[in-house]
């Protein structure tokens, strides 16, 4: 009796999804299988390479399509390096990134192109077109051969089987048409034919098909014959050794799908070919949108190495900086040798040249995105600056002269992203600094009463909502020779003489009083102070020193916080009515006057977004007043 195995709970779901999709282009199903056979076909093919135990027939290696029209099936058989009843059971049964579906909702995958593109679960897009998907292999340097069989999210089973060589068969048995699908169509020669050419061009082996056509009978002058040729449908060139003058983004942007870089369209792709000190040829593409786990720690960076065509590595991590982890794509380089390992490999000088040519080359084709095509640009900022910002702030700094023209920050004139050149470049004569506020978002921002007089004065203000901002602009230190300043820290630069001195008058007036506010609030404040920044807003904080309310912020939800604290100030409007109500409670009412400073000290709390210490104190304090 055979026993029918349960797929996981998550590639269940997956699968229901996929069968049930509502994606229009099944025609990719192919694509995804294809580019398995190819992956299969390159494992063993280094091996046979770096292997001498194992004999190297070139003509071996290729992947063949055929279809039959009276079983309905399409099967496509490929010689690369196989599968284990192991690697059977956990390739095909479980999701290999197990817990990646939580992530999502199913209401939030749309489609099957979604599922793949999240997931990279290629193997089941072949349930689009398929009721019945039958897996024959037989691994690398194994006796025995098995077979797995699945006809959707009910289970699979493994069998023992035959097979003679090592290498993997698909067998699909082809879905009846429905009123809104014909299937037929993906056992129809031509469509076939049509799909390879379109997906999978550039795969390096053979993908050969037996192909009918009308010929003349020998011998005979009108008299006609079908006759079956095996032919090989793809060119086999592989793209990166094509002239790119013969090349349209489409064939690009093929590329990258059928490499599953992603599943979403590249925002730009870049080809290069090198031919001096090192010689390398490399595809690489900026993607559109961020991968699903890129923020997370799963998340590898890495380009594909291959060695004169040969892939060496699936992710090679040097070739790329952190700051530019979101590349995708290959390099293909005759300096490299085949049996290279990795740990030869991170110490390469070839490989470090081209890792280097590879970063300038990115960070000019994203400079010239910006001056070019803006809105382009202005799409990956929102997806990958981030990424950029993080690249300024590590390694203390050390690259933040090669990044730093590549930021973009929130304008409060503009009132959309703007660089740090076009900032400075349209300063007022009498503007010193760089001004920014820092907040949760734009919307908070616009409110935040410290940025009065900044903006008063008609000075742009640019906007930190990432909480890796500050840092960054911290490590820059200054731009064109201008300084950051934060719109709330101690001194802004604004002040003329006349209001020096008046603030200052006011300061020595009201010693007593913000004296003895200072002792209500005891070391929760540095010092309570005039502002110079406040029009109509009676309270806020603001710090002295570098380290900044938001930034203590950031620090103290660290794992690893050392309770860094920013110097608070708390500064009053003395020009606001409130202030006249302070004055009078300092004279007649110390109680009240202890009552309005830690309301007033909470209201600032809150405009700042920092949790109050003691809220049902606080709202008690708030009744006293009303009563
Ligand atoms: P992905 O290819 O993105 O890893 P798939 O679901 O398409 O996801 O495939 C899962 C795994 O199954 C592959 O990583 C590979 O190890 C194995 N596999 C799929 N097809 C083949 C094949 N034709 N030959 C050998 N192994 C295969």
């Amino acid at each position: 009796m055979m026993e029918t195995k349960q797929f996981k709970a998550e590639s269940k779901r997956l699968l229901d999804m996929m069968i049930n999709s509502i994606y229009t282009h099944h025609e990719i199903f192919l694509r995804e299988l294809l580019s398995n056979a190819s992956d299969a076909i390159d494992k063993i093919y280094y091996k046979a390479l770096t292997d001498d135990s194992l004999t190297f027939d070139k003509d071996s290696y290729y992947i063949k399509v055929a279809a039959d029209k009276e079983n309905r099936t399409l099967k496509i058989t490929d010689t690369g390096i196989g599968m284990t009843k192991e690697e059977l059971e956990n390739n095909l049964g479980t999701i290999a990134k197990s817990g990646s579906l939580a992530f999502k909702s199913e209401n939030e995958i749309k489609d099957g192109y979604d599922i793949i593109g999240q997931f990279g679960v290629g193997f089941y897009s072949a349930f689009m077109v398929a009721d019945t998907v039958t897996v024959i292999s037989k691994a690398l340097g194994s006796e025995e051969a098995f077979k797995w069989e699945s006809k959707g999210a009910e289970g699979y089973t493994i069998t023992p089987c035959e097979k003679d060589s090592v290498g993997t068969e698909i067998i699909l048995k082809i879905k009846e048409n429905t009123e809104e699908e014909n299937y037929d169509e993906y056992l129809e020669e031509y469509r076939l034919k049509s799909i390879i050419k379109k997906y999978s061009d550039f795969i390096r082996y053979p993908i050969k098909m037996d192909v009918t056509s009308r010929k003349l009978k020998e011998g005979s002058e009108d008299e006609y014959e079908d006759v079956v040729e095996e032919q090989v449908i793809n060119s086999m060139v592989p793209i990166w050794r094509k002239n790119k003058k013969e090349l349209t983004q489409e064939d690009y942007d093929n590329f990258y799908a059928e490499k599953r870089y992603g599943f979403d369209k590249p925002l730009k792709s870049i080809h290069i070919s090198v031919d001096g000190a090192v010689r390398y040829n490399a595809i690489l593409y900026i993607p559109e949108k961020i991968p699903f786990d890129y923020y997370s720690p799963e998340y590898e960076k890495g380009l594909e190495l291959y060695s004169s065509g040969v892939l060496i590595m699936n992710k090679c991590a040097d070739l790329l900086p952190d700051y530019f982890s979101f590349v995708k794509g290959m390099v293909d380089s005759e300096d490299l040798s085949l049996n290279i390992s990795r740990e030869m490999l991170q110490h390469d000088r070839q490989l470090k040249l081209i890792a280097k040519n590879i970063t300038k080359k990115i960070k000019s084709e994203l400079q010239s995105l910006l001056k070019n095509e803006r809105e382009k640009y202005v799409e990956f900022f929102n997806s990958f600056g981030r990424q950029l910002k993080f690249g300024v702030y590590s390694d203390y700094g050390t690259h933040k002269e090669e990044l730093q023209d590549l930021l973009m920050f929130y304008s409060s004139k503009e009132k959309k992203l703007v660089t740090l050149d076009e900032y400075v470049s349209r300063m007022p004569e009498d503007q010193k600094y760089i001004y920014y506020a820092v907040g949760e978002s734009n919307e908070r921002i616009e409110k935040l009463p410290q940025t009065e007089l900044v903006s008063d004065k008609g000075y742009e203000i640019l906007y930190f909502t990432d909480d890796i901002d500050e840092f960054a602009i911290k490590m820059i230190m200054n731009y064109k020779e201008k300084e950051f300043k934060s719109v709330s820290s101690g001194d802004l630069g604004i002040e003329g003489e006349e209001a020096e001195k008046e603030t200052a008058a006011e300061e020595e007036e009201n010693k007593e009083l913000f004296e003895a506010m200072k002792t209500a609030l005891g070391d929760k404040v540095k010092a309570v102070r005039v502002s110079k920044r406040l029009k109509s807003h009676p309270v806020c904080l603001t710090t002295d020193g570098d380290v900044s309310i938001e930034m203590e912020k950031v620090l103290s939800a660290m794992p690893n916080n050392q309770n860094i604290k920013a110097d608070k100030v708390l500064e009053i409007n003395v020009n606001h009515e409130v202030f006249q109500s302070l004055k009078d409670a300092f004279t007649n009412n110390k109680e009240k006057l202890n009552l309005y400073t830690s309301l007033l000290y909470n209201q600032a709390l809150l405009i700042e977004g920092l949790p109050i210490e003691d809220p049902v104190e606080f709202t008690n304090d708030i009744c006293k007043v009303m009563v």
